[in-house]
């Protein structure tokens, strides 16, 4: 049978960075098995699971290119199946009813604390004749084995054992008839026929209880994937202040879902020296047996490096609907596909995250470039450019609309600075200034090219008139 894996996130909050990891996992260990993945919301937790993590939840997996090809299926549809099942267990035998109090339970713990023994069920309900039970509140446990062990051979962490009688008679439902989360998961891997379980270490140990259920049930057991955890520069397991925070965070500050899912899978996983993988390259190579069992520092530096590189490397065709994304959040008008994707390539080398970008391409989306940088003025300009700079307009002025590029530019400057013995630099950062408010931009002979004719004219008569206001007089 082919692989089908799942994802399986509680909507209890955004999907943060190592849920994200996850899910990416999933997506990618499937496509390059030919497999299919399935994405289970697990809302039984009616309290805290809410639409808006759902919602963010989706957003975050659409935005980083992992749409299930099954689901969304919601856990909570599948309530009256969990339930038949555990009762199912409980006409077998495999199941029991339990009536113990909390109080009761509670003794219990403190008693085996006091014995210095590790606090757990003890059974006492698990050979009382059902009968008897079957009034008052009362939750259905699971008839643990008690005796012998369980283990199973892991993807990614090899061989694990447990001993049995290190494990106790879980619930299977509470007493206000809610299925748990062992429970549930059991039977909707079954129901969707999932063969392999990816997710974090932190589910190590439910696993010889889902281990021994679904045996009880009858089901053929999945292999399992268990994946190290996320952990921050100082050996904690991630959490917010080390970055932990919404994937859709990153797509606001600028990141690639490309770069993200690289750096992600770079954590742990390696395919050679290679440290830049386009999607489509992990969609083939990507595999979990080949993960490392030790957990992952997460970088920040490094995830900005990389999406720098992606950045670079990416077709504008493919930046575009990301940069258009951008200038619509930070209110800069936006020219359209066909213009973000010719200005784009000016801007690439040097821009470390999308936001940047649409702060470098600022100066050619708005009419105003108000405020100037006024220190840059003051360094740039000095009135004995005035003349050159007049020159340099008229001769600009003489290139005819259609002859408005490159060459033709660079003629014109070239003669500038030979008439009055000036450097480029001299002559180039005020022009930059003039043209887009700022010291730095792209190429200036590019700038003007990506400005079009009338608008650089326009902005270096303003410019000039600015300069000599703010220096001239002086
Ligand atoms: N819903 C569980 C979680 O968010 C995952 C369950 C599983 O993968 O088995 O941690």
């Amino acid at each position: 049978m082919s692989l089908r894996t799942r994802f399986a996130p509680s909507p209890t909050g955004f999907l943060h960075i190592g849920g994200a990891r996850t899910a990416l996992f999933c997506h990618l260990h499937a496509r390059s098995h030919g497999g299919t993945t399935v994405l289970r919301i697990e809302d039984t937790d009616r309290q805290r699971s809410s639409q808006e993590a759902v919602d963010a939840i989706l957003e975050g997996m659409r935005w980083m290119g992992l749409d299930p090809d099954e689901g969304p299926f919601f856990q909570s549809a599948n309530h009256t199946r969990h339930l038949d099942e555990a009762h199912r267990l409980l006409n077998e035998g495999g199941a029991y009813r339990c009536t113990c109090t909390v109080e009761e339970l509670d003794n219990m713990r403190e008693t085996q604390r006091q014995n210095g023994i590790k606090p757990r069920y003890d059974g006492r309900c698990r050979d009382r004749d059902p009968r008897l039970s079957d009034t008052g509140p009362s939750v259905i446990r699971f008839k643990t084995p008690k005796t012998g062990e369980v283990f199973w051979n892991d993807l990614i962490q090899g061989e694990i054992r447990f001993d049995n009688n290190e494990l106790d008679d879980l619930v299977l439902v509470r007493s206000d008839n809610s299925p748990t989360y062992n429970l549930a998961v059991v039977v909707d891997d079954h129901d969707m026929a999932i063969n392999l379980v990816l997710r974090g270490e932190d589910h190590i140990s439910n696993t010889p209880r889902q281990i021994h259920l679904l045996e009880a049930l009858g089901y053929q057991r999945p292999q399992y994937a268990h994946m190290p955890l996320l952990h921050g520069a100082d050996g904690a397991k991630l959490s917010k202040r080390h970055g932990a925070v919404s994937v859709l965070q990153y797509r606001l500050d600028g990141f690639l879902p490309a770069a993200v899912n690289n750096y992600l899978v770079r954590l742990g996983w390696s395919h050679g020296d290679q440290e830049i993988f386009t999607m489509e390259e992990l969609e083939r190579l990507f595999d979990v047996t080949r993960l490392g069992r030790s957990a992952s520092i997460f970088n920040p530096e490094k995830l900005l490096w990389l999406n720098g590189q992606h950045i670079r490397a990416a077709k504008p065709a493919n930046l575009a609907p990301e940069l258009s994304w951008h200038l619509d959040r930070l209110g800069l008008p936006n020219p359209g596909r066909e213009r973000l994707e010719a200005m784009i390539p000016y801007f690439q080398e040097r821009s470390k995250t999308m936001v940047e970008m649409s702060e470098k391409c600022r100066f050619l989306l708005v009419d105003d470039l108000h405020p100037y940088d006024a220190v840059g003025i003051r360094r740039h300009y000095t009135p004995d450019l005035r003349l050159p700079l007049e020159n340099l307009i008229k001769s600009l002025k003489n290139i005819k609309d259609s002859s408005w590029e490159i060459n033709e530019i660079q003629t014109v400057f070239n003669k500038i600075l030979d008439d009055h013995q000036l450097k480029m630099g001299k002559l180039a950062q005020p022009v930059r200034l003039a043209l887009t408010g700022t010291t730095v931009s792209p190429g200036i002979h590019e700038t003007l090219v990506l400005l079009g004719k009338d608008k650089s004219i326009l902005r270096l008569e303003g410019g000039l008139d600015l300069f000599e206001r703010l220096v001239g007089e002086k």
